[in-house]
C-alpha cells in the first residue's frame, strides 16, 4: 500500500510499504477514506519529538471503512462499518480507562519503559507518533491497523455526514473542546486562546458553546484571526502588532482573562525576533526541548486565581517557566493529551444537531501522494493553510 512516511527531519515521503495485518484478536484493519495533517505532526516533521525512525508511517487523524476484524473486535465492528478512530490507543479496561482518562491507558504503550525514562510515567501510545509513544503505524496511508478496535472507533451511521464533518472527531475537535472544558467556564467569563490553528479554533468555539461571554484569539496570521471572528464570534489580537498581556489587560478592565488556553505548544513564535532566536537556539542546542513563549504569556496574562489550560503539545523540558507567577497568584494549570473516547458521542451529537460544523477549518484537500506538499503548506502556513485533508 501507499503511505506517508517520516524519512528525516523536514522530509516525509509517500512510499510503498507492506499492508497492515491483524496481529491481535481485538484489531481491525481500516481502509482510510480521509486523513488529516495535524499541527502536532509538524513537531515530528521538524525533528523535535525523539524516537522517530526512518520509514515510520505518520498520521493520527483518520477515518475510513472497516475491511477486516479480529474475532474480539467483531463483537463491536463489522466489515463495511464507517468509523472515525481516536488518536490515543486505549484498552478500555485498565484503571486509567475506567476513569475515562483514555490518553493515560496503561496498556496502550508497549514502549512504556522508554517513556518512563523521560516522563517518569508513561502516557498511552498514539498512532503515528514516535517509538516513545508505541511505535504504531499511522493513518496517512491507504490502510491502518487499529488496536483495541472494540473500544476506540466510533461508527458513523449517518450517511448524510461528509468525511470533513466527522474526521476531526479523531483529535482536533475534542482536543479543543477539552481545552475549553478544563477552564470550568462560568457565565460572564472571558477566555483567551493562544493559537488560531484548528485546535485553537475549536477551543474558541467550544468556549462559546460552554458559556463564555467573550473569547479572544491570539495569532499573527490575518486569515486565522478572521476565521476565529467568523466561526467562534471571537475578538482577536495580532501578537506581532500588540503587546499581548497589556492588550488583554485593556480588554478586561485590568484584571486579565478568567482562563487562558495554550493551543500552540512547543514551537511557539515570539513577536520579537531576538527572543524567538534565543528560544530556538536553546532548543537546537538541546538546552530546552520547548519554545514556551505562548505558555509563558498565557500564565502571565491570566487573572489572579484563573486557569491556564494547555492543549498545545509539549515534549520535554521548558526553561524560564514562571512558576512564581503560578504559585503566588493561585493559578490552576490543567492539561493533557485529549481523552478523545470520552467526547466522541457527545460531539457527534452536536455535529448532528448542527451546533458545530468542524469542516470550516479545512483549507486544503490533496491526494495522499501529495502529503509532502501538505506538510510544507502546513509548516509555512502558505496560501492561508490551516488544515490539510489527504485522500488516499
Ligand atoms: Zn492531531
Ligand atoms: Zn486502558
Amino acid at each position: 500500500m501507499r503511505a506517508n512516511v517520516w524519512v528525516k527531519p523536514t522530509k516525509v515521503e509517500v512510499q510503498e510499504v507492506p499492508d497492515p495485518k491483524i496481529l491481535n484478536d481485538r484489531d481491525a484493519i481500516v481502509r482510510v477514506t480521509s486523513t488529516a495533517i495535524c499541527g502536532s505532526d509538524l513537531h515530528l516533521y521538524d525533528g523535535y519529538i525523539p524516537a522517530m525512525r526512518k520509514g515510520d508511517v505518520l498520521g493520527h487523524e483518520f477515518m475510513g471503512e472497516v475491511v477486516e476484524v479480529g474475532p474480539r473486535a467483531a463483537e463491536k465492528l463489522r466489515i463495511g462499518d464507517r468509523v472515525v478512530v481516536p488518536f490515543p490507543i486505549a484498552c478500555g479496561a485498565c484503571w486509567a480507562c475506567r476513569q475515562e482518562e483514555y490518553s493515560l491507558c496503561e496498556n496502550g504503550n508497549p514502549n512504556a519503559p522508554v517513556a518512563e525514562k523521560l516522563h517518569g510515567h508513561s502516557p498511552t501510545g498514539l498512532f503515528g507518533y514516535s517509538h516513545l509513544l508505541g511505535g504504531y503505524a499511522g493513518g496517512q496511508a491507504e490502510y491502518v491497523r487499529v488496536p483495541f478496535a472494540d473500544v476506540g472507533p466510533l461508527r458513523i451511521d449517518d450517511a448524510d455526514l461528509r468525511d470533513d464533518q466527522v474526521l476531526f472527531l479523531t483529535d482536533v475537535l475534542p482536543t479543543g473542546f477539552m481545552g475549553a472544558e478544563m477552564c470550568d467556564i462560568r457565565p460572564g467569563d472571558v477566555v483567551a486562546v493562544w493559537g488560531g490553528g484548528a485546535v485553537g479554533q475549536f477551543a474558541a468555539l467550544s468556549a462559546r458553546l460552554l458559556g463564555a461571554e467573550r473569547v479572544i484569539v491570539i495569532d499573527r496570521f490575518p486569515e486565522r484571526l478572521a476565521m476565529a471572528r467568523e466561526h467562534a464570534g471571537a475578538e482577536t489580537l495580532d501578537y506581532s502588532a500588540v503587546n499581548v498581556p497589556t492588550a488583554l489587560k485593556e480588554l478586561t478592565a485590568g484584571r486579565g482573562p478568567d482562563a487562558c488556553i495554550d493551543a500552540v505548544g512547543m514551537e511557539a513564535h515570539h513577536a520579537s525576533a531576538m527572543i524567538h532566536t534565543y528560544d530556538k537556539a536553546k532548543q537546537w542546542a538541546r538546552l530546552q526541548t520547548e519554545r514556551g513563549h505562548a505558555l509563558r504569556e498565557a500564565v502571565l496574562s491570566c487573572r489572579n486565581g484563573g486557569t491556564v489550560s494547555i492543549v498545545g503539545v509539549y515534549g520535554g523540558f521548558l526553561d524560564k517557566f514562571p512558576i512564581g507567577s503560578v504559585m503566588n497568584r493561585s493559578l490552576t494549570i490543567r492539561t493533557g493529551q485529549c481523552h478523545v473516547h470520552r467526547y466522541l458521542r457527545p460531539l457527534l451529537e452536536r455535529i448532528q444537531a448542527g451546533d458545530i460544523d468542524p469542516s470550516f477549518v479545512v483549507t486544503h484537500r490533496l491526494p495522499l501522494d501529495e502529503a509532502p506538499t501538505g506538510y510544507r503548506l502546513m509548516k509555512k502556513k502558505d496560501e492561508g493553510c490551516v488544515k490539510v485533508v489527504l485522500t488516499p
